[in-house]
């Protein structure tokens, strides 16, 4: 038999290596930034359209390359980084592979320019799917610039995996922010589509902070700083009561490479400990830094973790720093963040939740005040529900067997104005401000009066998405705000939907909106608060589970306004509520399968006894 192996051409060996080095737009714009980043520039441009689809450009005023080294710079193993193995473990630039620029031409058409400043001339090359189209001395300012287009343009099983656009973004914006973090002293910018999404100027990590996430973050920000033998930590954490829902603000640099560390986290947790809200993450921009001989970073090129040759001992170092750090701020434990002033609905927006009734009641009805009359008429419980249970059954078959099937036919009966309801609940109560008792003859009900809001929330705010009918309630003096761009971006793209439940919310100059006009349960003052918790909820879910894009946002809408448990309800909001809450789809539980109402009866009761 003939021999079979055969070497593959390296067009072929860098287009096997490039899928994984590159596996989206935002690797390439971080393996770019890194090496404008180690060339020493002061002020790096990135420009991209599309997601960076068709272009990603990155334009530095670093050292530039010579003639021989620009047309080296693509070979695979090419790096000016290290020379020998020594160096790998003294390693102080991002780069040290020599493996991107290899990468990136093999899957893009590349065009670089660049000029040392002591040359008087540049060089240009054109460089597709790994073949060198051309090369020129060219005029150009000194440092380099990479433009990438049509990534994957030769790997069309790639391009088609690529995400929709602005899934695209994030992760581009993702990768520019924790560069730009890292290094507060460099000056970045950012053009999407012909917007400038950013423009930091160089400074220091505070500014930086604010420049990437928005000048409210001045206030948000605990300096934490410590020096030992082992390593120098400074940077900030975020203040326990602005923590957030989603990881995203956790922030590592080890000698100014972004990095991710469970145990590390675990260490800034164990410090917070109680101070953080339920279900929050900790907040914080800390920088490490060490010798580099104590750290291996030789690790997988896309990957973010490192190893450290003493884990324990910086475990430690990170958990008493930051500790120390809440203590000195006083920031005191005693904070009550189960209360959420700013969502709880004012009792008088409760009062005027719209209400459009599927089924009539009767106005005047008050179902409380049944007269001795009234009473002797009413026929027995069985009866009369059986004889209307009619629309109210086939709403919940699959629910027969329910416990608490029942409620639905006491309140089905107020449909005749005939109240088997009342008659069957003597008596309603709030406990603790968060659940809604409803005694009956032979037991009682519990609902959860936040989920039960939820869940009339959600609906409405589903029914108003599928037909764009919400309306809003004009505001007089409209409110704007600024966002940081990331978080516009995705308000940006929200803007539609928001609009259709009622939120008018309209782009007003760079990262800034203006709210016209709000939904008729929502508080004005709440709005800024609400939207920020939107933009979180979203990139939550977004992340968490791929349901439908109408039913993520319906539900971050609906959690983020619901009635609050600890709101105290009178009787008529109470009843409103009960009313409301029959008329959606599935009162019994909410969109996660949680239970909203729960029914304990006497049997139930009994057997508790042992009877
Ligand atoms: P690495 O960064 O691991 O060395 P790369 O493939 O990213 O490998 O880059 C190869 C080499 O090209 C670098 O070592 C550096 O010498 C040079 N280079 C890349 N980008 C730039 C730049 N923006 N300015 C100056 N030199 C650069
Ligand atoms: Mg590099």
């Amino acid at each position: 038999m003939l021999d079979i192996i055969q070497l593959l051409p390296d067009s072929i060996a860098n287009q096997i290596a490039a899928g994984e080095v590159i596996q989206r737009p935002a690797s390439a714009i971080k393996e770019l930034l890194e090496n404008s980043v180690d060339a020493g520039s002061t002020n790096i441009k990135v420009i991209i359209k599309e997601a960076g689809k068709s272009l990603m450009q990155v334009i530095d005023n670093g050292c530039g390359m010579s003639e021989r080294d620009a047309r080296l710079c693509f070979e695979r193993h090419a790096t000016s980084k290290i020379k020998t193995a020594d160096d790998l473990f003294c390693i102080r630039t991002k780069g040290f592979r020599g493996e991107a620029l290899a990468s990136i031409a093999a899957i893009a058409q590349v065009e670089m320019k660049t000029r040392r400043t002591e040359d008087e001339i540049g060089t240009q090359i054109i460089i597709e799917g790994a073949k060198f189209m051309d090369q020129q001395s060219c005029a150009t300012p000194a440092g380099t610039s990479f433009a990438v287009k049509n990534l994957f343009f030769n790997v069309p099983a790639r391009r088609n995996f690529l995400k929709s656009n602005p899934a695209e973004t994030r992760h581009i914006l993702e990768e520019f922010q924790r560069v730009a973090l890292a290094h507060s002293s460099i000056a970045f910018s950012l053009h999407h589509d012909g917007n400038e999404i950013f423009n930091l100027s160089s400074g220091n990590l505070r500014q930086r902070i604010m420049g990437v996430f928005g000048n409210n973050y001045n206030e948000r920000l605990v300096p934490v700083e410590e020096e030992t033998t082992i390593i120098k930590l400074n940077g900030y954490i975020v203040k326990p009561e602005f923590a957030k829902k989603t990881r995203g603000e956790q922030y590592f640099f080890v000698n100014n490479r972004f990095i991710r560390d469970a145990y590390l986290n675990h260490a800034v947790n164990a410090a917070f400990e109680e101070l953080l809200p339920k279900d929050c993450f900790a907040g914080y921009f800390l920088f490490i830094e060490i010798d580099p001989s104590r750290i291996d970073i030789n690790i997988h090129p896309t990957k973010t973790e490192i190893k450290f040759d003493d884990e324990r001992s910086i475990y430690q170092i990170i958990r008493a720093t930051v500790k120390r750090s809440l203590g000195k701020f006083s920031i005191a434990p005693s904070l009550d963040f189960e209360q959420e002033p700013a969502f709880n609905i004012s009792l008088q927006k409760m009062k005027e939740i719209p209400n459009e009734p599927v089924i009539k009641i009767n106005p005047l009805y008050n179902p409380f005040e049944v007269s001795k009359e009234q009473k002797k008429n009413i026929p027995s419980f069985e009866s009369p529900a059986k004889k209307n249970a009619g629309n109210w059954e086939k709403l919940y078959e699959g629910l027969k067997n329910n416990p608490v099937e029942s409620i639905q036919q006491k309140i089905k009966t107020e449909e005749n104005g005939l109240s088997e309801f009342s008659y069957e609940i003597n008596h309603i109560q709030q406990l603790q401000s968060r659940f809604i008792i409803a005694h009956y003859n032979s037991g009682f009900y519990i609902i959860d009066q936040q989920a039960a809001h939820e869940r009339i929330l959600f609906e409405k705010n589903i029914e108003a998405l599928n037909s764009q009918s919400a309306s809003s309630q004009q505001d007089l003096f409209p409110q704007s705000f600024e966002f940081s761009p990331p978080d516009a971006l995705i308000l940006h793209e929200l803007l539609p939907d928001l609009l259709s439940m009622g939120l008018d919310i309209a782009e007003f100059g760079k990262n800034t909106f203006v709210v016209n006009g709000i939904p008729t349960y929502l508080d004005r003052t709440t709005i800024k608060p609400l939207l920020e918790k939107l933009v979180e909820q979203y990139k939550h879910y977004a992340s968490e589970f791929k349901s439908d894009r109408k039913e993520k946002l319906a539900l971050s809408m609906a959690r983020q306004a619901c009635l609050k448990a600890g709101t105290a309800l009178s009787e008529k909001e109470i009843k409103q509520l009960i009313r409301d809450l029959f008329q959606t789809s599935n009162p019994f539980y909410s969109y996660s399968g949680k239970p909203i109402v729960v029914n304990i009866g006497l049997d139930e009761i009994e057997k508790r006894f042992n009877k």
